[in-house]
């Protein structure tokens, strides 16, 4: 754990952090129990009344300087994500310039943000009005595994800015590369208090979430715990933002470029193993172009190898991580088992590799029953279900048939077409002839089940502040 700018043992239970790849005990952290919960949540409470009333410069400047400092251990941080999370190095570079583009952005961002002034109309005489942005306190901010660091980056970014304290819960499997975040960003002169970590699980991020002097939850995870989540925010009707499972719909239509649209798709599909959330999970091809799509992509992904991420393999070949837990594999197993079961059938991969690390030989599927595991429930791994379709009505119909409105994207040079995918498909984000991690400048965040409130961009920035109206008058 780090408390108040420094480490705290902890008083509950050891955990071992393994590395997916190998089996290997990486690390041992230890659950914060809610007595631990009520330290980190004093230290941030104690330090939230000067860190808020810091000059917005100065906070901006502190941002900066720690994606600095970060940036100088970013061997130490990449080893430690690939060794807990179990990617590859490639990735895990990608991962961790993505946390640092993050954290400029809001250093960036903090000070263009500007109140807003208006003339009001008043029967008792002239009035100006004025809204002004306050912090709300102290943010509880809680992590899932697949990309611990960006998704971390995500809600420290726009909460210190907007001048509030964070007490950050990175998931069980994954604490490492956050403690080590915590300790770099004590060292580069984060003030202490303004960053805690406690370590734990679901009990720990329970207490967290009912702790009364904790305002604010920002939630990334699973559909199903950010529901129990919400049971235990709703009393105190806290301020929420939940950024859940998906499963995105890509369209791919017959005047597409299709060597584009496969080479795409094929990295947002199997990149992290499959494991991201803003992911095409489901892909409805064209019947005219569909026998060839599932040639091109499936040609692809054999070229995978699954393997521990710190070595290389030969070229054609391409490095593909483990699945992060024995669990998650063993869920995709049994996914892949019930579409075959209702007469799928996988055109290539889709099978556990034996050995040694939690790996998985990256599948296609097709002929894939709607009702089957693989179509209705968020598939988080390595497997693609394509179906063919006979128009963009249906292509567009069936991708709205989920109970997840995350992502979407469409493949098309068809203006009309675009048109429709961008107001018809209903999701939080529609990716046109391109697909993409979240992006900086652009707010994120899903409908339906996938979620409430949004990150990235200004409106991020936003969501960690509370706004007051003031009417002043009497002026003449
Ligand atoms: P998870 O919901 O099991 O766990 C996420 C975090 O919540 C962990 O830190 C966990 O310890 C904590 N937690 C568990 N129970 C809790 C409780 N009752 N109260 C408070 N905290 C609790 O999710 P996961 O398996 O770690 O992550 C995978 C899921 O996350 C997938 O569904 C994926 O789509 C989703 N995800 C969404 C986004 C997004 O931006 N929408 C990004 C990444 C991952």
């Amino acid at each position: 754990m780090w408390i108040n700018g420094s480490t705290h043992a902890g008083s509950g239970a050891e955990r071992e952090v393994v590395n997916p790849a190998t089996g290997a005990v990486v690390d041992t952290t230890t659950d914060a129990t809610p007595d631990d919960v009520d330290a980190a949540v004093e230290a941030a409470t104690t330090a939230a009344a000067e860190w808020a009333a810091t000059d917005v410069t100065a906070r901006a400047k502190l941002l900066r300087t720690l994606a600095d400092a970060l940036a100088d251990n970013s061997d130490e941080l990449v080893a430690t994500l690939v060794a807990e999370q179990g990617k590859p190095l490639l990735e895990a570079n990608g991962e961790f310039h993505h946390m640092l583009s993050g954290l400029r952005y809001y250093a960036e961002s903090a000070t263009k943000v500007r109140g807003v002034h208006q003339e009001l109309p008043s029967q008792f005489g002239p009035a100006y009005g004025l809204v002004k942005r306050h912090p709300f306190g102290v943010v509880g901010a809680i992590m899932p595994w697949n990309f611990p660091l960006t998704l971390l980056a995500n809600k420290l970014g726009p909460a210190l800015a907007a001048g509030n304290t964070v007490v950050a819960k990175p998931a069980e499997t994954t604490p490492l590369a956050t403690l080590q975040v915590a300790r770099i960003a004590t060292e580069a002169g984060l003030p202490d208090g303004v960053f805690n970590v406690v370590t734990g699980g679901g009990e720990t991020g329970g207490a967290l979430v009912g702790h009364p002097d904790v305002p604010r939850i920002a939630f990334t995870g699973s559909t199903a715990t950010g529901r129990t989540l919400m049971e235990t925010a709703g009393p105190a009707l806290k301020h929420v933002s939940l950024e859940l499972g998906g499963s995105d719909p890509t369209i791919v239509l017959p005047d597409a470029d299709l060597e584009t649209a496969v080479k795409t798709i094929q990295i947002g599909r199997y990149w992290n193993a499959g494991q991201v959330c803003l992911a095409p999970k489901r892909a409805f091809v064209h019947a005219d172009v569909f026998d060839q799509f599932v040639e091109l992509l499936s040609g692809r992904i054999e070229r995978y190898e699954p393997g521990d991420g710190t070595t290389k393999p030969d070229k054609p070949k391409l490095r593909i991580g483990p699945l992060h837990t024995a669990a998650q594999r063993d869920l995709l197993v049994d996914q892949v088992a019930d579409a075959v079961d209702a007469g799928a059938e996988l055109v290539t991969g889709g099978h556990v590799v034996e050995g040694d690390g939690h790996f998985y030989q990256p599948g296609l599927a097709v002929d894939v029953p709607d009702d089957s595991r693989l179509s209705t429930e968020e598939v988080f791994g390595p497997v693609l279900p394509v179906w063919s379709v006979d128009s963009l009505d249906e292509a567009i119909e069936r991708a709205n048939a989920t109970a997840y409105g995350l992502g979407s994207s469409i493949w098309t040079t068809d203006g009309t077409a675009i048109n429709r995918a961008v107001n018809e498909l209903d999701a939080g984000m529609t990716w046109v002839n391109q697909l993409h991690y979240g992006y900086d400048e652009m707010p994120f965040g899903g409908t339906k089940q996938s979620g409430l409130g949004k990150e990235h961009g200004l409106e991020a920035l936003a969501e960690y502040s509370r706004y007051k109206s003031s009417v002043i008058g009497g002026l003449g």
